[in-house]
């Protein structure tokens, strides 16, 4: 049952994905999650995910935002981006997944999700079969608590660790050095 939870991979963070070789094996889009994946929660863009986006699109792949956040908080944080959205997306409900890849107009296999939710990105990947990559959350470095959802998620992350079948399905996606 847990599997349903398991990212395809695991890395740190969203600027350590080798999104070129990800083209190469034959993808070609690429579904963010925001907050606390691209950047903190409800902050705005900032000049090295602005650079990201641009890397990304220069090596071929499309992209497009999953969000359950609102059109507000989207339209904030894409200041210097032009990439398509989707708000109030509603993850781990799949209706948007599959919304998203109608409008990049590729398939489901074809795309990545990345995000920094078990419960809400990678959960709803997996209901659609899609390929997903989980990173860890943003957190600020003076900030202790955690809630208990992070807490579940912590359980599931170390039993993923002990299930290797389940680990580096996309390969090994993660750069070097
Ligand atoms: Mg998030």
């Amino acid at each position: 049952m847990f599997k349903s939870f398991y990212p395809y991979e695991h890395v740190d963070s969203v600027h350590v994905i080798d999104y070129r070789k990800l083209y190469n094996m034959g993808y070609k889009g690429i579904i963010f999650d925001i907050d606390n994946t691209l950047v903190h929660h409800g902050e705005n863009s900032n000049p090295a995910v602005d650079q990201l986006f641009k890397d990304i699109h220069q090596i071929g792949l499309k992209t497009i935002l999953l969000s359950n956040n609102c059109d507000e908080r989207i339209e904030s944080f894409l200041k210097n981006i032009d990439v398509p959205f989707i708000s109030n997306a509603n993850k781990p409900k799949t209706d948007n997944y599959y919304k998203a890849v109608r409008m990049l107009d590729i398939n489901v296999t074809e795309a990545v999700m990345v995000g920094d939710q078990l419960f809400t990105d990678i959960y709803g990947a997996n209901s659609c079969r899609m390929p997903n990559i989980l990173v860890n959350y943003m957190r600020y470095d003076d900030e202790e608590k955690i809630g208990i959802r992070r807490h579940v998620e912590k359980s599931l992350l170390s039993l993923y660790k002990k299930n290797k079948s389940y680990q580096n399905r996309l390969g090994d996606i993660q750069l070097k050095g």
